[in-house]
């Protein structure tokens, strides 16, 4: 069961610039099941939480600044080996050296602007969603 989650955001920039629908369209084709979703923004402290992890990183102040600087699409998506396959299908973090086809080289800028978030472990998976979702608002089989 827990390799078959993995939780992603559509990063402001993909919103504001009217991607939602066609990262989404990628996604489902590619086998993923929706089992949450929704439109929110994180504050600058929830965002300071969520990328706890890059806090001592030079970029984390300007990643917590964009990350909560509009609207974002959260999403926990299911599929057997959720999270490796769902990082190949969004690529490299740099869209620039991102393969083709995938969603951060269709949809990516920039480092920054790279269109979307995936989680890189079960474990952080299932924290990532838990940061997002109450039980009510998960619909795993
Ligand atoms: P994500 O966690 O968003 O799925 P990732 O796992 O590919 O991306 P991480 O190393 O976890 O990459 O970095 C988190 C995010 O921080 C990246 O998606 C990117 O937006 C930003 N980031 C990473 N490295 C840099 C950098 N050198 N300069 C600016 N921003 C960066
Ligand atoms: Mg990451």
């Amino acid at each position: 069961m827990e390799n078959n989650i993995t939780f992603t955001m559509i990063k402001p920039f993909a919103v504001e610039t009217g991607n939602i629908g066609t990262i989404l369209d990628v996604i489902i084709k590619h086998g993923f099941k929706i089992r949450a979703m929704k439109l929110t923004r994180m504050s600058k402290s929830q965002a300071e939480k969520f990328y706890a992890v890059h806090a001592e990183r030079p970029f984390f102040a300007d990643l917590v600044e964009f990350m909560s600087s509009g609207p974002i699409v959260a999403a926990i998506l299911e599929k057997e080996n959720a999270v490796n396959d769902y990082r190949e299908l969004i690529g490299s973090t740099d869209p620039a050296k991102a393969a083709e086809g995938t969603i951060r080289k269709l949809y990516g800028v920039s480092v920054q602007k790279n269109a979307v978030h995936g989680s890189d472990s079960d474990e952080n998976a299932q924290v990532e969603s838990t940061f997002f979702f109450s039980t009510f608002e998960r619909f795993l089989l």
